[in-house]
């Protein structure tokens, strides 16, 4: 909803607000949040709010570190929990510098960049509908994460055995009443794993949406005494988590990415060209922790190679059986680690360059991936995603085009944060590696 200066002011009275939470994300996709007690209001919605970026992930800038909170009033909520401290309401910000233009270096800022230049090239909307996956674990007597899973249910089980479902019908209330449309949500495929899905919406939206997601779940989860995390690959053996992000291209009300015969536009295969030619450094944006790359393995239904199809469900991009409105690609390697503004700005900047560069569009694969020869593969043309951050990191170093996607500024501090990550991984030795060769050797 477009909300107006006034209208907030009159929804803080009748509502009782007490606390007002400005929230952003840092390169990481982590919540930044500045909250001001409702007597800031005038100020809030004069966008005179201050911070000093310094000590944020990916802010830092060396001449001037202070910067200004601009709230999107669309994003305007009230949050459903914690009214005992007095009602809080969060608006999503943009950051801006105090010479008054956006500040490059916000995700938020940068995804906006690209939406107007998909805006220049003609087309309206970029849909996006996440289905972001996640393990529910029981907590010790601290509420510390324990190994232990709360249920060992499967794919679409229904209670009593999996105990999850109570925590997930809340989690589905919860995100109703913050005006979610939720699509669908189901126990997945590993023990104590969910997965919630809700309607695509436009890019922005969407991002705004991921994020507040994590935070609702996390909160609800321990109000169960659980405790929820997004981390791709928690216990070895099972599936990890992904966020599979189905996407279309709108012009209006009009889903550009569906033919007149139900089948992929030939637009769409164009946009798909570009994701596929620009997909291994797009891994190290869409999977970027050491972790992730541990779910990108085969056998574990996460995508290992660069390929498309619509007949099964191995490769990195699917199209599903849909038309109409529904007509979309599905890009599986996505995991709940990304920040999505950045995933959602390169992405699609990703499609656009497969719409000006015409490339050539590697035919569908029709067979199973997982069980083809390395010789096959080699004939069809299927390259692997990268299988670590490292290699993603080379890959992203090498492709200019991904890094103008995130701009200078961005692209900087995600390399300063990534390497830095991937030296103290490198640098820890692990028991695996004690178990294997110590007595070995
Ligand atoms: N959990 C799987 C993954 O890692 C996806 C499973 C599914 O949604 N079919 O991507
Ligand atoms: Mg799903
Ligand atoms: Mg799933
Ligand atoms: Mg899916």
């Amino acid at each position: 909803r477009q909300y107006t200066a006034e209208d907030i002011t009159k929804m803080v009275k009748d509502e009782n607000v007490e606390f007002i939470c400005l929230m952003f994300t840092d390169i990481n996709g982590i919540i930044k949040n500045v909250e001001v007690p409702v007597s800031q209001l005038d100020k809030v919605l004069a966008n005179k709010i201050t911070f000093d970026g310094s000590s944020i992930d990916g802010f830092t800038r060396i001449e001037e570190s202070d910067m200004l909170l601009h709230p999107d009033l669309s994003t305007w909520l009230i949050f459903p929990w914690g009214e005992e401290h007095g009602k809080v309401a969060r608006l999503i910000c943009d950051i801006y510098k105090t010479d008054g233009t956006p500040f490059e270096g916000d995700p938020r800022v940068n995804l906006q960049r690209i939406i107007k230049k998909m805006n220049d090239m003609g087309y309206t909307h970029f849909n996006i509908g996440p289905e972001p996956e996640f393990f529910l674990f029981n907590t010790d007597s601290q509420g510390n994460p324990t190994l232990h899973l709360n249920d060992d249910g499967s794919y679409f089980d229904f209670s009593p055995v999996d105990l999850g479902v109570n925590v997930r019908k809340d989690i589905v209330l919860e995100l109703e009443k913050m005006g979610f449309e939720v699509e669908a949500s189901h126990h997945e495929v590993a023990p104590g794993q969910q997965e919630i899905d809700f309607k695509y919406q436009d890019a922005l939206a969407a991002a705004d949406s991921i994020e507040t997601f994590k935070l609702v779940v996390k909160t609800i989860a321990k109000e169960h005494g659980l405790y929820a995390t997004f981390m791709p690959k928690p216990i070895q053996g099972i599936n990890g988590s992904g966020m599979h992000i189905n996407m279309s291209l709108f012009n209006g009300d009009d889903n550009i990415f569906d033919d007149e015969n139900d089948q992929l536009s030939d637009l769409a295969k164009q946009f798909l060209s570009g994701i596929l030619k620009h997909a291994r450094a797009l891994t190290a944006v869409n999977n970027p922790t050491v972790n992730s790359y541990k779910r990108l393995v085969p056998g574990y239904e996460a995508p290992t190679y660069i390929a498309w199809s619509s007949k099964n469900r191995s490769p990195l991009i699917r199209v599903p059986a849909a038309s109409g409105k529904s007509k979309r690609i599905e890009m599986r390697s996505v995991d709940p680690t990304t920040n999505p503004y950045l995933a959602i700005a390169c992405i699609l900047d990703a499609g656009l360059d497969g719409i000006q560069s015409n490339y050539d569009l590697m035919p569908e694969v029709k067979d199973n991936i997982y069980e083809m020869s390395e010789e096959k593969r080699r004939e069809e043309g299927i390259v692997d995603l990268p299988s670590t951050l490292h290699n993603s990191l080379k890959a992203l170093r090498k492709d200019e085009y991904v890094q103008q996607s995130l701009g200078k500024g961005l692209t900087n501090s995600f390399f300063i944060a990534k390497n830095a990550e991937w030296a103290r991984y490198q640098q820890t030795v692990s028991q695996w590696e004690r178990d294997t060769y110590m007595s070995q050797y």
